[in-house]
């Protein structure tokens, strides 16, 4: 199946008589006719459900269907893409570890590795996205663990050389984790470049309607965690709270890194989506490859828009041949990139607000990625706690306005950016 075809039907296929749609199998337990039945679950020895803390059913069909749609051999949902990032470095750094990361990332990604994992002991390098292979050489230390990116970085835009990254990951032996939530499977599959694990906040393109908060993680299954057995002693010896279970012996490269960031961390931090936040997923799911061609198209066009406007002192699309990303953009995400735009006026940062306030259809939210056309000004809001240096860092100017076109018609769009632009 095409990946359009997949999100409507990978993860779940009805038998006879049975429901069309995903069910919601809103249950914390599963029964069991004997308790050696359910001593078997809880020591992995066979597989099915008991608790809905660690997997439920609902859950794992659309898990599925994301792993069809990225390409991997396994995947979970969790209950946010905070967690989601959490748990995919997590799973693998200890306190004592370093990762290397994109400094490209999303503020709330940048504060989970920079203030909370820190604490945690776990030590992060940032390289700029556009680094030359040597800098990006010199960021890996003995005890570095995984590289971390984002396909399209929330919200500075910069498309990420993913290939670049890849290389250097695997050269000293550890996996590249990516962020996909902006460009979605459809845009770009960064598993067919080389990433090893891929995750997602849900909350945007892929549930698309401003609903359901919640993550995912996929697992390629092409990391030979038992051929870097020193690096990865989670995956590779025994683990003590499953009867000496070794995760990449049992369920191979297939399906070691999921099976362990279930069974340990799903068990320990409890970041499961409801069933029904699954469902409403789903639904999203079933259409976000015709969404996402209609937020590429109206992206473009307000960009292009907004590129030819006086009072417009920058635009920063992927879809611009203006974009110092545009090479990029075309060779990882030849039929559209996302539809978020960010811009600056002339004025800088109190016009923004001005401007803002100006808008009637693009509604001010701490969102973005949905089918309702959205702004933010992010230096006040989502990245509030940066410093003017880690703002720089990450790619965002104090003016600068995130822009997320939804899928409304591009007309009633551009009128109203007309509008506001006319009363500043
Ligand atoms: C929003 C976002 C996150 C965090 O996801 P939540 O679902 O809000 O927890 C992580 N990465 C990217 C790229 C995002 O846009």
């Amino acid at each position: 199946m095409r990946n359009d075809t997949k999100c409507i039907h990978a993860g779940y296929t009805p038998g006879n008589g049975e429901p069309r749609m995903i069910p919601i199998i809103e249950s914390t337990t599963f029964k069991y006719e004997s308790s050696q039945a359910m001593g078997d679950l809880f020591d992995l020895k066979a597989s099915g459900y008991f608790y809905s803390r660690l997997q439920n059913p609902t859950c794992d069909m659309v898990a599925a269907k994301l792993a069809a749609l990225e390409g991997g051999t396994a995947g979970m949902l969790t209950s946010s893409g905070q967690a989601a990032n959490f748990f995919a470095v997590f799973n693998i750094a200890n306190a004592g570890d370093h990762i290397v990361s994109s400094s490209a990332i999303y503020g709330g990604t940048f504060n989970l590795f920079q203030v909370t994992m820190k604490k945690m002991g776990i030590d992060f390098t940032f390289v700029a996205p556009d680094c030359t292979e040597e800098e990006l050489n010199a960021a890996f230390k003995p005890n570095t663990k995984a590289v971390f990116g984002e396909t399209i970085a929330n919200p500075a835009l910069t498309v990420l050389d993913i290939e670049k990254f890849v290389k250097a990951a695997h050269e000293h032996g550890v996996p590249f984790i990516i962020d996909n939530t902006f460009a979605t499977p459809i845009n770009c599959r960064p598993i067919e470049w080389g990433a090893d694990i891929v995750t997602h906040s849900t909350t945007k393109y892929l549930d698309g309607h401003d609903s359901a908060v919640g993550g995912a993680i996929i697992d390629a299954g092409n990391f030979d965690w038992m051929a870097h057995k020193d690096k990865f002693p989670g995956l590779t010896t025994p683990d003590d709270s499953y009867h000496g279970i070794i995760y990449a012996e049992q369920f191979g490269k297939e399906g070691a890194f999921i099976t362990k960031a279930t069974a340990q961390l799903m068990r320990d931090f409890g970041s499961i989506p409801s069933p029904f936040s699954a469902y409403i997923l789903n639904l999203g799911i079933e259409s976000v490859s015709v969404r996402m061609k209609r937020h590429c198209e109206n992206g473009q066009k307000i960009a292009e828009f907004l590129e030819a406007h006086d009072k417009v002192a920058w635009v920063n699309y992927p879809g611009l041949k203006s974009s110092r990303d545009y090479a990029l953009a075309q060779k990882y995400m030849p039929n559209g990139t996302c539809g978020v735009v960010s811009f600056e006026l002339k004025g800088g940062r109190q016009t923004a607000e001005d401007f803002m306030g100006h808008l009637k259809v693009a509604m001010i939210a701490t969102h973005v990625a949905d089918a309702h056309t959205c702004v933010l000004h992010p230096a006040s809001s989502t990245h509030r706690q940066l410093t003017d240096q880690e703002l720089e860092d990450c790619g965002v100017s104090p003016g600068m306005i995130r822009y997320s076109a939804g899928i409304e018609d591009v007309q009633d769009l551009i009128e109203d950016l007309e509008q506001a632009l006319d009363q500043i």
